[in-house]
């Protein structure tokens, strides 16, 4: 539980907005400090219930850290966000956290309540923190010792003066390993996230063109970005979600960036309903794709990369036929092949 004067945040978030990190998600911008005032949002408001709901698959290996760095290393195999790959977790947490709002209900009686997850001018990782659910980590994600990073965040807001929760103790010490693995240098410093040259943000909330400087760096990643969650050494304690919404669903967890470079826009619908994916819509899909498919190039021409891009460029419009053209151009950085000698 977390009281509702955030005002001790508000310079931050003010600072943050300033420096015109949060790139165009122009919303931010729009609700302002009302992010950092739940009572301004929710009137009423006296406290907020914080939940976390962990997302990693029940039957993820061991190893399973591993084995998502070794996906990443493969220029050829589509990357999605671990949290992605199953039911869009909006849908799950939410029905979850409505079910503890109604309980709550019952037990106490009629009161004002809403419930949020991702889904509102909320500040999730801050009341989080302010709870005691984790510590803001230098990533700026909230973590903690039982249960590393990999987990969702939701609210309740309520007009029931509840008693807080007291904070956690921070445990970062003098690890950067989150800084130092960016492959962007998105956390600009120490609890400071450009959003900007996040991939997270530039394959899923940004709209229009990848900056072409990033391009390169976003690798085989065509939907959300791990790597400072799955460098953090906390995460090794990642909790497994006891629920099968969160089980990959195929193909997303072992597609080819070509096999889903295939997909027209009513075989994405299909495949990716009741997924948080179907919200960044066809077009910036296969952006996404075409960057990844760019970068598959330049490590190593392949024909048939070259002929599928090629293909898809007269109907395209004219944001993917730039991404196509963009990726078509790495050839020309791709190693060529040593000349073959009389010996073979
Ligand atoms: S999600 Fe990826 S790009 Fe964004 S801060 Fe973390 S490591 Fe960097
Ligand atoms: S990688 Fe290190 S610095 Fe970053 S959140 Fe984890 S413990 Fe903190």
């Amino acid at each position: 539980m977390a009281g509702v004067d955030l005002s001790s945040a508000e310079e931050g978030l003010k600072a943050w907005l300033a420096q015109r990190f949060h790139g165009t998600m122009h919303y931010m911008q729009r609700h302002g400090l009302r992010r950092a005032r739940p009572a301004e949002l929710l009137p009423g408001t006296l406290s907020v219930i914080n939940a976390r709901m962990d997302y990693l698959p029940r039957h993820a290996a061991d190893d399973w850290q591993a084995v998502e760095w070794q996906r990443l290393k493969d220029p050829q195999q589509a990357t999605v966000s671990v949290y992605a790959r199953g039911r869009d977790y909006h849908k799950v947490l939410r029905a979850r956290l409505q079910a503890l709002a109604d309980r709550l209900a019952a037990e106490v009686g009629p009161h004002g309540a809403r419930v949020f997850t991702d889904s509102g001018p909320v500040l999730e990782v801050e009341l989080a923190v302010r709870s005691g659910l984790g510590w803001r980590g230098k990533h700026t994600l909230a973590l903690q010792r039982e249960g590393g990073s990999m987990f969702f965040l939701g609210e309740i807001y309520v007009d029931l003066a509840l008693p807080p929760t007291p904070p956690t103790e921070t445990h970062c010490g003098r690890c950067t390993a989150c800084i130092d693995v960016c492959p962007t240098q998105a956390i600009v410093a120490p609890y400071r996230l450009d959003a900007r040259r996040c991939i997270s943000y530039l394959t899923i909330e940004h709209e229009g063109a990848i900056p072409e400087a990033l391009r390169p760096l976003l690798g085989n990643r065509i939907y959300g970005c791990d790597d400072c969650q799955l460098a953090c050494p906390w995460n090794k304690y990642a909790q497994r979600s006891t629920l099968p919404d969160f089980d990959a669903r195929a193909p997303l967890d072992g597609a080819t960036l070509l096999q889903l470079w295939a997909w027209d826009e009513a075989e994405f619908l299909r495949r990716t309903e009741g997924s948080a994916i179907r919200r960044i819509g066809h077009a910036r899909w296969q952006r996404n794709l075409a960057v990844a498919l760019g970068n598959a190039l330049r490590v190593a021409p392949d024909a048939e990369i070259e002929s599928a891009l090629c293909q898809r460029l007269p109907a395209a419009d004219e944001l993917l036929a730039e991404h196509i053209a963009w990726a078509l151009r790495q050839l020309s950085s791709a190693p060529t092949a040593p000349p073959a000698t009389a010996a073979g």
